[in-house]
């Protein structure tokens, strides 16, 4: 079956509280069978890897390749317009199904986060792969963090992107709130970034104009990221790359205090300052954050990482270095991205336009709008 199809039946799964549904009954025992297998093949504690178990996983992860390569052919559809996209789902879609744990099958874990992990699953009935992020919700209220999580949900849920992560549903029950996202089957970008120290300017063009891409659609749809940086972004099956973690995002025009938490290497000038009306920012801070990113895909590490108070001093004064081994271009885009002055900084159509990205993308452009007019 198509992924588009399987993708359609995802839009139409509603929430659904395992708890206090009238159809308790019958949605609870296949969501206590799948918590069991949840607990046995996710902790690793169950006789180790039986191979029925084995070989379910390698299955797994055979479809979840099948997906992502179909999905990438839908992403790669440019033209065609969002109202036909939404049609097409309309038509495809079955009657709405609530979603809940029994009908997952899990697999593997692909990785822990602050508040919880995140596993391979496969929906059963379709087969389609995707990645269950179980938070614990003792852990949410623990950290203060359940608004931070409803904000994620909300704001995620609505976006579709080829370069941002989709969440495709939510659910919950007594004790833990479970995410279906895209599965991201080359994992976190960070990883490849310090394995590789630093990307070759081709790669990282490449990486920056998907970021732009995606960056535009967010603006456009009044979300500010406000935390992008190599830990938030995945990568896809075919290398591209997928913001995600929604966390700290907001609905621009946004004058709310920064809470200084995490890491401060990405922080842009206008979110440090104190005093009222200096608190005012917008979504020109993911512009700043591009530069930063952009820094570091190149070198290896954040320009302005230093001590703490350091760190917010040079990010104040903008003071940077950027090595002799960057090329022209590439510190031209550095430099018109990492300005002070939030008006200043370069327009993410022109970052798009830049010479170095221009360079380095747009022969894959013209050859993925090639392939996309031949359909
Ligand atoms: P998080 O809690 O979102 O930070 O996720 C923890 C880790 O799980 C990440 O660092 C990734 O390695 C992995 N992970 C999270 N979401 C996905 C996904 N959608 N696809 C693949 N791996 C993921």
């Amino acid at each position: 079956m198509a992924t588009k199809t399987l993708e359609a039946r995802f839009e139409h799964l509603s929430v659904n509280d395992e708890n206090d549904s009238h159809a308790a009954g019958k949605t609870l025992s296949k969501a206590k069978k799948g918590s069991v297998s949840t607990a046995v093949s996710l902790t690793g504690l169950g006789p180790a890897n039986p191979p029925a178990a084995s070989s379910t996983r390698n299955q797994l992860l055979k479809i979840a390749l099948q997906n992502t390569t179909e999905s990438k052919v839908n992403a790669s559809s440019p033209n065609l317009k969002d109202h036909q996209k939404s049609s097409t789902v309309l038509y495809e879609q079955p009657a709405p199904k609530t979603l809940h744990l029994g009908m997952f099958e899990i697999g593997k874990a692909l990785g822990k986060g602050k508040f919880g992990r995140v596993y391979l699953a496969k929906e059963r009935s379709t087969g389609f792969i995707c990645a269950l992020k179980v938070l614990h919700k003792s852990e949410l209220q623990q950290g203060g963090v359940q608004k931070q999580v409803r904000r994620e949900i909300e704001i995620q849920s609505n976006l579709r992107h080829p370069n941002v992560l989709r969440l495709y549903g939510h659910f919950h029950d007594s004790k833990r709130i479970f995410l279906v996202l895209e599965f991201a089957g080359k994992g976190e970008l960070y990883k490849h970034l310090r394995k590789e120290n630093r990307f070759p300017e081709w790669k990282a063009a490449q990486y920056i104009a998907q970021m732009a891409a995606a960056l535009k659609y967010l603006h456009k749809k009044h979300v500010i990221h406000r935390d992008i940086k190599p830990e938030n972004i995945l990568v896809g099956i075919h290398g591209e790359i997928k913001i995600s973690d929604f966390g700290w995002s907001v609905h621009a025009p946004n004058n709310r205090r920064q809470t200084m938490c995490g890491t401060l290497d990405y922080l842009p000038p206008e979110m440090l300052r104190s005093g009222s009306q200096d608190n005012f920012y917008n979504e020109k801070v993911d512009l700043w954050s591009l530069g930063v990113l952009t820094y570091e895909f190149l070198v290896g590490e954040a320009p302005f990482e230093d001590t703490p108070v350091m760190t917010q001093r040079r990010i104040a004064r903008g003071d940077m270095s950027i090595p002799s081994f960057i090329s022209p271009e590439a510190r031209d885009l550095i430099k018109r991205l990492l300005v002070l002055d939030p008006e200043k900084r370069i327009s993410l159509e022109e970052v798009q336009q830049h010479p170095w990205i221009l360079k380095h993308c747009v022969k894959t452009e013209k050859a993925s709008q090639r392939s996309s007019n031949q359909k």
